[in-house]
């Protein structure tokens, strides 16, 4: 996929005013959803924590993540088609019955400025923006407070499309990691704790 392809559906065209409310709604009820972190948000939480070099980095991931499963549509660039992979990726292990984030306080992230790319760019996510995801948008509008009075700052669709983008990038540059790996988790994040590891095909 190329930016160009990246086709925002109309409402979000000419732009929105969108602001956070911090209801902390995003932040808890992960019945239906993950918040996937990747090696820069890894890094730079545990670094945060002070959980530092590779025995922080395996505490860290010991204590507030979890294995989960991930997928990324691929096309090879000389192939005509493309095709769905599945694989292991890393994402915040949640508590209490209302599956609640570690680092939500009071309905507010108490790690703001450290927290995960996924948090920073919602709900600029391309799962939710793209032209065939509107569904989705409005099945999150209903627990977002920001999205349902959308107003404040005003994002143009170049900034949407951008956030969107990024994320792509990130996911993709994930996979590939993954994808020259075999799919083994093991080898693409070494720190994780082997009893998080139940088989060895990860
Ligand atoms: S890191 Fe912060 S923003 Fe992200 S889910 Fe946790 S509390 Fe929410
Ligand atoms: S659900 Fe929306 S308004 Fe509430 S904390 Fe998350 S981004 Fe902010």
């Amino acid at each position: 996929m190329s930016i160009k392809k990246i086709e925002l559906f109309k409402e979000l065209q000419n732009g929105v005013e969108f602001s956070c409310e911090m209801c902390g709604s995003c932040c808890r009820g992960f019945d239906e959803g993950e918040v996937y972190l990747y090696f820069d948000d890894i890094k730079r939480l545990a670094d945060h924590i002070k959980l530092k070099g590779t025995p922080g980095l395996k505490k860290f991931v010991k204590k507030y993540l979890k294995i989960i499963n991930d997928s990324f549509f691929w096309k090879e660039p000389d192939q005509k088609r493309g095709r769905t992979y599945k694989f292991k990726t890393l994402g915040f292990n949640f508590s209490g019955d209302d599956e609640h984030c570690h680092f939500l306080r009071d309905n507010k992230c108490s790690v703001h400025e450290y927290r995960p790319f996924q948090c920073r760019c919602f709900p600029w996510w391309q799962l939710l923006v793209l032209n065939k995801n509107k569904g989705n948008f409005e099945e999150y509008s209903k627990k977002c407070r920001g999205l349902q009075l959308l107003k404040g700052t005003f994002y143009s669709a170049d900034t949407i499309r951008k956030w969107a983008q990024k994320e792509y990038e990130i996911e993709k540059n994930y996979f590939l990691k993954m994808k020259e790996n075999d799919f083994k988790i093991s080898k693409v994040y070494p720190f994780i704790p082997k009893e998080m590891l139940e088989n060895e095909d990860y």
